[in-house]
This record gives C-alpha cells, structure tokens and sequence, in this order.
C-alpha cells in the first residue's frame, strides 16, 4: 500500500469509516518525498531509536521504522489504531501506545523501550500543539539527541530565530537555550491531505549536552519571560512589570548587566538574557 497515494489513503480511511479530525490537526502527509527525508535527517545510525508523536496512518513511522532499530509513537486517537495495525504488519519494530502526548511519561517511554540506545524524536506535529510539545521534550532533560519535527512555517520561523533579529521571541530563546535549531527544508500544503490553510517547515534541534549560557535556568527562564511580556516596550519596562520590581531596581539590574535601559529584548543576546538572571 502506498500510504502518499491521496486514492489510496481514501480507500483505506473510507474502509475504516476514517473522518478527519480537525480538533486534532490531523492533516495527514501525501507528498511522497517529504517522510523519507524526515528520517533521514533525524536517523544518524541504524542503531537508534526514534520515538514519533502522532503516527497519524503511518506514512512517517514506515519511513522510520526502514532505516532505524526501533520505532515508539504516541497517538490520540484510538480510531487510528486499527488502520496504523494494517499499515505497520509488515514491521516488527514498531509500537504504538495510546495516548496524550503532553500527559505521557516521556522518561518512562525511553526507558521502557529504548534501553542502551541514542534516541531521536521525529514527528509531523499537530500544530495546535507545536510549542507546548516542543518545550515539554526540552525542558524534561530527556535522554534524546534530537528532535526532527514538521511545523508551520511562521512557527519555524519563530523557533529558529537567532537571538538578536526582529522574529526573535521567548520561543526562540528558550528553544536555543536547551538546542541549535535549525530550518531544513519547506513542505507546501499541497503535501498534505486535507490541505492545511499554511505552508510547513521541517526543523532539527540538536539537543546540546549543556546549556547555551551559564546561570541559574529558573531565573533565566524568569527574564525571558518578562523580558517578551510586553511587545515593543523597553526591557527596562518589561522587566519592571515582568518580574514585579520598582524602575529603579530594574535600571540597577540592568546596568549590573552592561546593558542600555533603552534596549528591546528582541536585540538581546543569550548571554545578555543570561547576565540579568545572574543578577536576580
Ligand atoms: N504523522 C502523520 C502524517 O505525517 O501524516 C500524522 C500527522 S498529523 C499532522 C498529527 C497527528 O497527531 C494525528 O495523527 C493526530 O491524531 C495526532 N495527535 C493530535 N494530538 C495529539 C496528542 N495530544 N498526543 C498525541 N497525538 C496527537
């Protein structure tokens, strides 16, 4: 069966009684390029194994389960079961647990099934779900090398953004703090069925072995977070209003730091972010 083929993925759903859901970003990839390299990007070795977030049909999860020792994914929706138990037959290196990504154990799923292995995520993401998965799989200090995961294209953009540029925001830093993103390559929409109403990109994060910057990761999450609170004002504002202190303690704090009161965050460095948390 050729999962890409848009006739014969309908034959298939219709045979299962299969109806999209949108609720659930399903919007199921046909482009017959885009999953093989996706796996390609993220296996490094045939050895590894790959843990994929919403096998949807299966297409990706085929692609990965060719080229890697062993394949997790976790699903939502129990309609896709039976399908996902027609089209992965032929792979005995697959599993498919049911489940909410972001409520699941990640740790526990790593250690139940990929002991002694290096672990990659690869995943086209349910988009109403992008940053939130993403910054689950970063901030649990998960034993993984990698995430290789399908986004939307303004999504990508904000991801990856180098610290320092106007698309620059909380997302990028936090993303950078804990990885070196990268974009790899675009996906129309006419890739998908159903079309989604946005282009896509297909990004890599390879997860660094320490942090980009060296200080305390609660209070340089705080800063951050204070520091995109209020767009287009001051740090010296977003600070103030952000972390719950006077102007004055802010401009100390900030000087402390070697940086203008007058600076927007977006033109911040990771270390500039880093050096405030240290003051804190
Ligand atoms: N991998 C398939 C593909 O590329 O065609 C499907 C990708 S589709 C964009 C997203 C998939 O994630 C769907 O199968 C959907 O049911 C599943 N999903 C949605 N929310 C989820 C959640 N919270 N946890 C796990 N899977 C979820």
């Amino acid at each position: 069966m050729i999962l890409t083929n848009a006739g014969e993925l309908r034959e298939l759903l219709g045979r299962h009684g299969f109806t999209f859901s949108k609720g659930l970003g399903q919007n199921f990839l046909i482009n017959p390029s885009v999953c093989p390299r996706m796996a390609e990007n993220s296996i490094t070795t045939p050895s590894m194994g790959v843990l994929e977030v919403g096998p949807g049909v299966g297409v990706l999860t085929v692609e990965l389960a060719k080229r890697a020792a062993k394949v997790v994914c976790i699903e939502l929706d129990e309609r896709l079961f039976p399908i996902l138990d027609e089209t992965l037959a032929d792979f005995d290196n697959t599993t498919v647990i049911h489940g909410d990504v972001l409520e699941t154990d990640i740790a526990a799923v790593i250690k139940e099934h990929f002991t002694g292995m290096d672990v990659a995520v690869c995943a086209n993401l349910p988009y109403y779900i992008t940053s939130p998965v993403i910054m689950k799989l970063l901030e649990e200090d998960l034993p993984i090398t990698s995430l290789t995961v399908m986004v939307q294209k303004e999504a990508a953009k904000r991801i990856c953004a180098a610290p320092g540029t106007r698309e620059a925001g909380a997302i990028s830093i936090a993303v950078r703090y804990y990885s070196e993103p990268k974009i790899l390559f675009d996906v129309s929409r006419g890739s998908f069925m159903p079309p989604p109403n946005v282009d896509s990109c297909v990004i890599k994060l390879d997860i660094r072995q320490t942090p980009a910057v060296d200080c305390n990761r609660k209070n340089f999450f705080r800063v951050i977070r204070a520091c995109f609170s209020l767009r287009r004002k001051t740090v010296l504002n977003c600070l103030s209003s952000g972390l719950s202190i006077s102007k004055n303690e802010a401009a100390l704090l900030l000087d402390t730091a070697g940086i203008p009161q007058n600076a927007r965050a977006e033109q911040l460095s990771m270390e500039n972010f880093a050096a405030i948390a240290r003051q804190l």
